[in-house]
């Protein structure tokens, strides 16, 4: 048995909403982990891959010869 955190009515422990205040029952352990991180380390690496590749496009382009 657990009890409400609102209303303080015993509930069934495997009771997602409370039957008195019908109020959802959500510390009841771990159920969503913290992964509202956003991908920033794979933002950076990709700002870096763009920013290399153009640097090497335009080493590339600078060291051709412009004969054409
Ligand atoms: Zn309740």
């Amino acid at each position: 048995m657990k009890t409400c955190p609102f209303c303080a009515e015993e509930l069934q422990d495997a009771a997602a909403t409370c039957t008195r205040c019908r109020r959802e029952l959500t510390a009841s352990g771990p159920s969503q982990p913290t992964a509202s991180s956003p991908p920033f380390t794979q933002s950076i690496a990709l700002v870096v891959a763009l920013v290399l590749a153009a640097v090497i496009l335009v080493l590339f382009l600078l060291a051709a010869p412009a004969a054409n």
